[in-house]
Formats: structure tokens, C-alpha cells, sequence
């Protein structure tokens, strides 16, 4: 299926008109689009749901969209489980349960397609866990001139260590085979606490248990803390009734914001009183359900995100000098900031590649200018080495990524030897990767 469209992401600030759109079914029919590109001299972007806050998916001539080539492939008595690469994760979490496995980290929405979510090296949170890409065991790749490449720790591991998070430059994912676990549940305990203990105890804190984040209410020092704990098999399940469910994740959660965002976008300085009434107004509860109905949260109000990642032991500091600059200075952000943290993993571009790290993550509300908000977390995260994430904005280039990944080079030497004309590019990779070097 092909023919000639628009595109815009889902929060809106990045859009392609006048683009070859093709739908293919199978890795003959992604060859043979990669082939007849290259052929033509024009370039190809194979996108996901659309939910990068950069250009990173937008296309330039071709977009590949992967809705027809979304299936479970197969799950095997160990929770292997081979997906092909435009499968949703809110699908295969569904699929996994009715199997009695899951996944063992998720970020907090599953819109996302599989391949599109790794990616970008899309992460939880938990001290002990690395990000989605960690979860590989292998990936089956159709490379720029329509060849096929399959990578794991045993085959071309040198792909493997890089193409986990390929940033969609290396090849279009055909399929990916994830290690699942045995279906767990969480318990989830929500509570509100003050900024100044959590960045006193900051690492305790955050590996008090399995899964920590917590956001913090800029122009004020209060927190939500979120905790979850895995429990062991057959655990009662104690998820929040429905009407409460539907009450503070739907009406608080949203709708809270959505107001508080609506009101700071008329009169900014409602913003701080505001963000303390919402602070508030998400008080403590428990629960117990499924880990994918845990971990993910719906997100109804849209907004643009920027998130670095920071060395772990860093980021205290980071949020202390945040803080500050949030208090002193002009801009009112309406939206909280996300804290979360993650393992130090083996794979190059990863944004946890190598260290122990915490992610710091600012919004705003989608249509509206992240002034001096993201500039002054870019600039503090950047003191401290700060990797921004692949999927949310930045003002990085290729030379100032190279400072902040030591395995940088390893990347763009493999990009240059798999698609030396540079097919699977675009602006947006121009930028961050440099033009490909065959
Ligand atoms: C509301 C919201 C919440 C979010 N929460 C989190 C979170 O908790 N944690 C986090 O880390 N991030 C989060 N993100 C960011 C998001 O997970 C990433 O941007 C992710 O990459 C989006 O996946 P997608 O399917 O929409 O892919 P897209 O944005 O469409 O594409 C992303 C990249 O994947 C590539 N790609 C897609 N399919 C293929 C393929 N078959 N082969 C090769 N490359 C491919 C594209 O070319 C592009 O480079 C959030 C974003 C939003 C909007």
C-alpha cells in the first residue's frame, strides 16, 4: 500500500506534508521500498506511533508505517517473545498476560509501537533496571539496500551492542525478540513528600524500592512519590476501584492539569499557587495490579518534554540548581518534573550507556514556548555530561553528543558500513549523528 500524505506527531510540534507514505506487509515489501528509495535517491524513515517529541521521526521523502506488519510472532516456553517490529506494546503487554508473562520495565504510557519505543532508548524507572532495549535478546534487521541481518549477543554482537537503540539509522527493524518474565504483580504506593528530604536521601530513596519516581512542583518544594513494589507470584490483586481509578487518574490527573495548564497560559503567575493546589490535591493511596497496569498512566492532556539523562549521583545537585533557577527566575512551569533512574547498560547510544542514571524530565504544555525552562535544565544537566533522550527536544549536535558519549564514534562508523548512501536519514539525524561518512 502506498500513497502520498501529511504527518504530524502527537504533541503536534513536528509535521511532513507531501511525503510518499507506504504501509508494507513483510520484510519483502520493506526491501523492496528500502530498494526503490535508494534507487531514486530519496530517503526513508520508518516511524512508530508518532509519539518523539523531536524530528527524529519525521520523514523527508518516504515514510515507512508498519501498521500492517504488527503481529505476534511467537512466545516460547522460556518468555521469549518475537514481535513483529509495528506492534503496540499496550497489545503485546494484553498478549503477554493472556500467556501468563510480562514485561519487566515499561515507561509510563504504551502507545508506543515496539520498534519505535527502543529506538529511542525509551526507560522506566529502577535502580536495578536498564531501559526497554535491555529486555533484546535479538532483533532481525532489513538493511538500506534491502538485505536482511539478524544481531544478538552471538551474532554480529558489534550490531547488536548499537542497534538496540538505532535511532532508526542503522536499518528498519523487521522483527524483535524481547526475554519476558513470568507475569508479576506491583504494589503501588503514591505519597506526597517535600523535595529537600528526597534530595538529602536521594539514592536511598530512590532504591528504597523497585521502581522509584517521583515528580516534582516547580515554584514550590512539594512532591508526589510514586514506589512500586514486585511481589511474588500469586499476590491478591488490589486494584483501585473504579470509581476512584476513573477520579484521580482521569479527573486529577488530567483534568487538574489541564485546568492548571489553561490557567497559566492566561495569567502565568496563577501558575505557582496552582501547581501547590495540584501538589496537593494528589494525596497518598495504595494499590496492587498487573505490573503494565502499574506502570502506565494515561496522558490526555499534551505537552512537549524534554528529559536528560545525568549521572546518577549527580542529580541532586541538578534538581537543587533547578530549584533555584525555578524560583528565581521569570518562566512559571505549569507542568511537574519527572524523576526517574535506571542500571548503567553495555549498548552505545543508550542514554544509560556505562553509568548509573537518574532522568530529570521538564514540559510544557504542547503550543506554547519552553523559553528559559528547557534552556536552564539543558544547561545544567549539560554541566554534569547530561545525554538528553533521542526522542525529546534538545539543542544538541553531532559534536556536542560525541563529548557526551565516549562511544560515539562506534555508532556513526556502523551507520557509515550499513547504509553507506545514508537512505535511512533525515534532517533531524543530520544534525545529531553528522551526515553519514561511507
Ligand atoms: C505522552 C508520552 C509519554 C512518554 N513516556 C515516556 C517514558 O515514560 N519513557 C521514555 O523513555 N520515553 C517516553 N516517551 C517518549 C517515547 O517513548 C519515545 O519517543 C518513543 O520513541 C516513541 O515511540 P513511537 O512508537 O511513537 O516511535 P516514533 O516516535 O514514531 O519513532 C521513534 C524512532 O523509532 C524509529 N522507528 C520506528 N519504527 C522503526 C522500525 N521498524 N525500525 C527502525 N526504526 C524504527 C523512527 O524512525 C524514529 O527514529 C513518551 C512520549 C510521550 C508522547
Amino acid at each position: 500500500m502506498t500513497g502520498s500524505g501529511s504527518w504530524r506527531n502527537w504533541a503536534g510540534n513536528q509535521r511532513a506534508t507531501g511525503v510518499d507514505v507506504v504501509h508494507p506487509s513483510g520484510a519483502d515489501e520493506i526491501a523492496a521500498a528500502l530498494r526503490r528509495a535508494a534507487a531514486t535517491g530519496r530517503r526513508v524513515r520508518p516511524v512508530g506511533s508518532g509519539h518523539s517529541f523531536t524530528a527524529i521521526a519525521r520523514p523527508d521523502d518516504v515514510q515507512l508505517v508498519l501498521d500492517r506488519h504488527a503481529g505476534l510472532v511467537d512466545v516460547d516456553d522460556a518468555g521469549l517473545v518475537t514481535v513483529q517490529a509495528g506492534m503496540p506494546l499496550h497489545r503485546l503487554n494484553v498478549e503477554l498476560a493472556a500467556r501468563g508473562w510480562a514485561l519487566t520495565n515499561l515507561g509510563d504510557i504504551d502507545r508506543q509501537t515496539v520498534s519505535g519505543a527502543l529506538s529511542t532508548g525509551t526507560h522506566g524507572t529502577g535502580a536495578r533496571f536498564g531501559g526497554l532495549a535491555t529486555q533484546i535478546r535479538a532483533l532481525e534487521l532489513v538493511l538500506a539496500d534491502g538485505s536482511r541481518l539478524r544481531c544478538s549477543a552471538d551474532e554480529h554482537p558489534d550490531v547488536f551492542a548499537a542497534a538496540r537503540v538505532g535511532l532508526g539509522a542503522l536499518g528498519v527493524i523487521d522483527t524483535v525478540t524481547l526475554q519476558a518474565e513470568p507475569a508479576f504483580a506491583l504494589r503501588a504506593e503514591e505519597r506526597p513528600a517535600r523535595l529537600g528530604e528526597l534530595l538529602d536521601g536521594f539514592e536511598e530513596f530512590m532504591s528504597s524500592t523497585d521502581h522509584v519516581e517521583f515528580y516534582w512542583f516547580p515554584h514550590t518544594d512539594r512532591c508526589l512519590t510514586k514506589r512500586n513494589t514486585r511481589l511474588p507470584p500469586g499476590a491478591e490483586l488490589e486494584p483501585l476501584p473504579r470509581w476512584r481509578a476513573v477520579w484521580e487518574d482521569e479527573v486529577l490527573s488530567n483534568a487538574v492539569f489541564a485546568g492548571v495548564v489553561a490557567a497559566g497560559r492566561r495569567v502565568p503567575a496563577l501558575i505557582p499557587p496552582l501547581a501547590a493546589v495540584s501538589a496537593r490535591a494528589l494525596g497518598a493511596r495504595t494499590w496492587t495490579d498487573a505490573s503494565h497496569r502499574v506502570f502506565v498512566s494515561r496522558r490526555r492532556v499534551r505537552f512537549v518534554e524534554m528529559e536528560y539523562a545525568v549521572p546518577r549521583d549527580a542529580a541532586p545537585a541538578v534538581l537543587a540548581e533547578l530549584h533555584r533557577v525555578a524560583t528565581a527566575g521569570e518562566f512559571r512551569a505549569a507542568f511537574p518534573v519527572e524523576v526517574r533512574v535506571a542500571a548503567a547498560d553495555d549498548i552505545a547510544p543508550s542514554t544509560a550507556s556505562g553509568r548509573d542514571t537518574a532522568y530529570i524530565a521538564a514540559h510544557v504544555p504542547a503550543r506554547t514556548d519552553p523559553g528559559s525552562w528547557f534552556a536552564a535544565l539543558e544547561s545544567v544537566a549539560g554541566s554534569v555530561g547530561g545525554r538528553p533522550h533521542w526522542g525529546k527536544l534538545h539543542g544538541l549536535d553531532v559534536d556536542a553528543l560525541r563529548s557526551r558519549y565516549p562511544r560515539f564514534d562506534e555508532f556513526t562508523a556502523l551507520r557509515a558500513r550499513l547504509d553507506p548512501a545514508g537512505v535511512l536519514g533525515n534532517a533531524h539525524l543530520d544534525r545529531v549523528l553528522g551526515p553519514v561518512a561511507g
